[in-house]
């Protein structure tokens, strides 16, 4: 049953069932806080002390909880949890093609680095796309598997966004207060179209990352050799927000895959990610060249795919 519960100090915290009723509540109080895990929210307000007055969770919204295997990728639910996530990854790689899954196998890898399985059990998706932490794990490779957020308002209307252009700054997305995210589509990988992912944190358990990126080239094979038809890194550690490199994004494009792109890439890396000596969280030497040694074991990685 819906729920309405008043706290102290005038919070309110609903449980809408519907992905209407949501809507309508997000109209009333255009600044109220979405919740499905409350990993997020829960320390913002305990610990930041941030003062949040309406809270509206969505964890049993059924529209919010989709998943739905298409021909042509994954459609998941904004309130999918994270444990469920990495449970339809598991089961999608055994049913389709190999060459469709390579971005499902990517998160696979980086969602058992993902927090604890207490954190897994509750978090969403949604959540930490929202949350748009500058170190999340999963942005950098929604970005780099060409992912698209699908985005509905307050009256109903449906818009959808690349993953690449939904992160505007620090912890700011391209979501008005009168819009939520409704969903996420996966789209399968083609033929020789290679997607990974990269974490280093202190720790291997449990620890949030120093540096993460999520990469992805299509190659093509022309007159026996392979060229790059499309290609995407992402990095989440070096800017404020889960950033493209996109000078080198475009270096590779058209270019052969082959030791000369390797060094050319690595050059054009270091103006493309730039960390100033004072950059915060530190370590700015070390991060520096996490970006260019995660793509110089993607490199690695991919020319043992195409062997
Ligand atoms: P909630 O706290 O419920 O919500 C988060 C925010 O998202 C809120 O502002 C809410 O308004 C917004 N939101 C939620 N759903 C929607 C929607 N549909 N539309 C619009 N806005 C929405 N993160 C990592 O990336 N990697 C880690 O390794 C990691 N480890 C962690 C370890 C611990 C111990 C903790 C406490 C957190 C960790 N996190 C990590 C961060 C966090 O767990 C994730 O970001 C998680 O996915 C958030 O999901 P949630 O459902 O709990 O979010």
């Amino acid at each position: 049953t819906p729920l309405n519960l008043s706290g102290l100090g005038g919070l309110k915290w609903y449980r809408p069932l519907t992905v209407n009723d949501v809507l309508e509540l997000k109209e009333k109080y255009p600044n109220a806080k979405l919740l499905v895990g409350n990993t997020e929210v829960g320390i913002e307000m305990r610990l930041k002390r941030m003062p949040y007055q309406v809270l509206i969770s969505v964890a049993h919204v059924p529209e919010l909880n989709i998943i739905n295997v298409k021909d042509d990728g994954i459609e998941i639910g904004s309130a999918v949890r994270l444990t469920e996530l990495l449970n339809l990854f598991r089961e999608v790689i055994t049913q389709r093609p190999a060459n469709e899954t390579s971005a499902c196998k990517a998160f696979i890898e980086q969602l058992k680095w993902f927090a604890g399985t207490q954190i897994r059990n509750v978090a969403s998706v949604g959540g930490n796309v929202c949350t748009a932490s500058p170190i999340s794990d999963l942005n950098p490779l929604w970005i780099a598997a060409r992912a698209k957020f699908r985005i509905i308002d307050c009256n109903g209307n449906i818009r959808t966004t690349l993953a690449e252009n939904f992160f505007l700054g620090y912890r700011k997305v391209d979501l008005t207060s009168n819009e939520i995210l409704l969903s996420i589509f996966l789209p399968w990988t083609r033929p020789f179209e290679y997607v990974k992912e990269f974490k280093q944190a202190h720790r291997r358990d449990d620890d949030i990352a120093i540096v993460t990126a999520g990469m992805r080239v299509c190659l093509q094979e022309k007159s026996e050799e392979w060229v790059i038809s499309d290609a995407s890194v992402a990095y989440g550690g070096v800017a404020p927000l889960s950033l493209c490199a996109i000078k080198t994004k475009e270096f590779l494009i058209g270019k052969k895959w082959n030791q000369d792109v390797l060094q050319g890439a690595l050059n054009v890396l270091q103006t493309d990610i730039v960390l100033k000596e004072d950059a915060p969280g530190g370590m700015v030497e070390f991060r520096k060249s996490l970006t260019l040694s995660f793509f110089f074991k993607f490199f690695l990685w991919v020319s043992h795919q195409i062997e």
